[in-house]
């Protein structure tokens, strides 16, 4: 173990639109990176020869070989079966089920090989390397796609019995909301996640509401979160009023988590968190209102240090404790 500790660990964070692997020192710094596209519609096959693809592009350029690194561990979105290694099921990656990928990778590399949900992972990061370094207890709250949550309690990673706590985005915040693809009703991620953004923007469009995104969504081009939230920073009044809409519920969905976990810090990550102080600040606000004051004195809600870096570097560090945390 002693003789392995100098040595770099491979992270890979798998999502539904990008791959990012990259080779990483046990202080957290990157030493070497690689992008693809996942390209997810092409199923399991042809995504995971771009993992590897990736990473044996890192090899070839730090002239490393497998055995050089402490380890390679795969971050992905959607519950897996930890104990397996195997990916159940992922709303982002059509076609992937049961799929074994921690003994795909071992495999092929021969090394320690690990698995792990993106969140937890993004949560690992926040822990070792980021805005929440040395807080025992820490949310990671993921606001992407969809919403996941890491939960790191007094300094361990909390997995719950097969591996999927934290799947806090399928948890319900409106009793009479529309079903969700998961089965559950009124899930948070429906309201709350980038993908939520994106479709209330499209509703409001669709009523006639005037808006500078107008123009945007009559060229053909999808109108993401990110156009919704430069939009907002201009002033353009429909989508300050989505992005407010979407900070009320993201705010309720932290007032649950605060009041359920009492963490010290809630580090809020993912694509839709770059909207900034428009989306948090009032969301924030919401967690000083409605918690307990107990809670909400004791709580730093604060914005992810590491963005899209925080899953390849949980995963590495996930690599360096041997899969334990
Ligand atoms: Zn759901």
């Amino acid at each position: 173990m002693a003789a392995n500790s100098g040595r770099p660990a491979i992270g890979v964070d798998l999502g539904g639109t990008k791959i990012a692997a990259a080779l990483i020192s046990r202080t957290g710094r990157i030493l070497d990176r690689e992008h693809a596209d996942t390209t997810a519609a092409d199923g399991p096959g042809p995504v995971i020869d771009r993992v590897f693809a990736a990473i044996d592009a890192i090899l070839a350029r730090t002239g490393l070989r497998p055995s050089d690194t402490a380890g390679i561990c795969v971050a992905e979105a959607g519950p897996i079966d930890m104990n397996a290694g195997v990916v159940t099921t992922s709303p982002n990656l059509p076609g992937w089920d049961a799929v074994p990928l921690r003994s795909i990778v071992k495999e092929k590399y021969a090394v320690p090989s690990f698995l792990i949900n993106d969140a937890k992972a993004a949560a690992i990061g926040e822990y070792r390397f980021g805005a929440g370094r040395g807080a025992g207890n820490l949310l990671c709250v993921m606001l992407g796609t969809g919403i996941g949550v890491g939960i790191i309690i007094n300094g361990h990673l909390y997995v719950g019995k097969s591996g999927a706590a934290g799947e806090a985005g399928h948890t319900t915040i409106d009793v009479h909301g529309p079903r969700c693809a998961c089965g559950n009703v009124g899930c948070w991620e429906l309201f709350a996640s980038g993908t939520a953004v994106e479709k209330e923007t499209s509703r409001r469009l669709a009523s006639g509401q005037a808006s500078s995104l107008t123009q945007l969504a009559a060229t053909g081009i999808t109108v993401t979160a990110r156009h919704v939230a430069e939009a907002a920073r201009n002033g353009d009044a429909l989508a300050l009023g989505v992005i407010s809409w979407s900070a009320h519920y993201i705010g309720t969905g932290l007032v649950n988590l605060a009041n359920t976990f009492n963490p010290e810090v809630m580090v809020i990550g993912g694509g839709l968190s770059k909207t900034g102080d428009l989306l948090l600040g009032p969301a924030a606000a919401l967690v000083r209102q409605r918690a307990f004051p107990i809670v909400s004195q004791a709580v730093r809600i604060v914005p992810t240090t590491l963005g899209d870096d925080a899953g390849v570097l949980g995963a590495a560090a996930f690599a360096f404790r041997n899969g334990k945390l």
